[in-house]
């Protein structure tokens, strides 16, 4: 085995705050950028958009001359005015843009009781400045592009693979088959919608996939388990999940246990 190959089995990164951690099967390109990653910087809020009550797109500029090396699925971490301590204030938001121009886009929802999403709703106003770290994060797209992806989220758990879908088609990467799974609550908070039926009917390999758990949509009401599971199981596919922990961790049994798929075909980001 070449040693360059070894370095991403086992690699071993010390950042700037003296975190140590080994990174496993992480790809080299990311790995070298994320050495960096732990550098503050500044971005300025320059637009706000309310899809609805508690869902909302937040638009950031980061100066031109920083190269924030995104790969995307990646997150950023703020470190907000709402506590003392420093895991009190920080809160990471998964990149929902291919981050053109430095122009970061994120799509946040309002947590019951949530201090961040309060503040993220009640107290940002355009031309503020929000202190932030990153991007980074290994929920990534695969390197291998035979492979079939198969992508489920909840609500704002959208986010990550809408900018990775939309690399995908800009930049023309190859995947067979890509299917979309999207679940939420009612009709109004169907999130990009538009766009990802835009998508559908251009790109043949492309598939999206709703299900609403609150109210029926084209003929069906419930949640994104019944969805994935009606797919035909086909050899070679990634599942690719996104969202809180009740989704993430029914969909990973229902995956490995009920339809038998190897749970290294199985990753996840888990938002809390
Ligand atoms: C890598 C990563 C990427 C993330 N990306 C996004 C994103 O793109 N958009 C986004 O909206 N969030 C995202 N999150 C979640 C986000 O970081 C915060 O956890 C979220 O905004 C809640 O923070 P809060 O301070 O408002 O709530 P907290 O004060 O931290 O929590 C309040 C209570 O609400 C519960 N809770 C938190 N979130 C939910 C929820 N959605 N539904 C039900 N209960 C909940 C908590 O368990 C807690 O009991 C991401 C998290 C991670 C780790």
């Amino acid at each position: 085995m070449l040693i360059a190959e070894l370095l991403i089995f086992y690699s071993c990164i010390i950042d700037v705050e003296g975190i140590y951690t080994y990174k496993y099967l992480i790809p080299l390109q990311v790995q070298n950028k994320q050495k960096y990653m732990p550098r503050w910087n500044n971005a300025k809020v320059i637009d706000v958009q309310d899809w609805t009550k508690e869902h909302r797109r937040i638009f950031l500029e980061v100066d031109p001359n920083i190269d924030l090396a995104f790969v995307p699925g990646q997150f950023i971490t703020f470190d907000l005015p709402i506590g003392e301590k420093r895991l009190e204030r920080w809160r990471s938001y998964s990149i929902a843009n291919q981050l053109e121009n430095n122009i970061i886009e994120l799509c946040i929802v309002k947590v019951p009781n949530g201090r961040a999403s309060k503040y993220l709703f009640e107290h940002i106003n355009i031309g503020e400045e929000l202190v932030f770290k990153g991007p980074s994060g290994t929920f990534i797209l695969p390197q291998d592009h035979s492979l079939n992806l198969v992508l489920i989220c909840t609500g704002t758990g959208v986010a990550p693979f809408r900018s990775m879908i939309n690399h995908i088609f800009s930049t023309q990467i190859p995947f067979p088959k890509i299917d979309l799974i999207f679940g939420t609550k009612y009709k109004k908070s169907i999130l990009y919608k538009e766009e990802f039926d835009a998508l559908c009917s251009i790109h043949d390999n492309f598939n999206y996939h709703v299900a609403l758990s609150r109210e029926p949509y084209l003929g069906y009401q419930g949640y994104v388990h019944e969805l994935y599971e009606k797919l035909p199981t086909i050899e070679n596919t990634l599942y690719m999940l996104c969202g809180w922990q009740y989704m993430i961790d029914e969909a990973v049994q229902n995956l490995t246990q009920n339809q038998g798929i190897d749970r290294s075909k199985v990753v996840y980001e888990l938002y809390g």
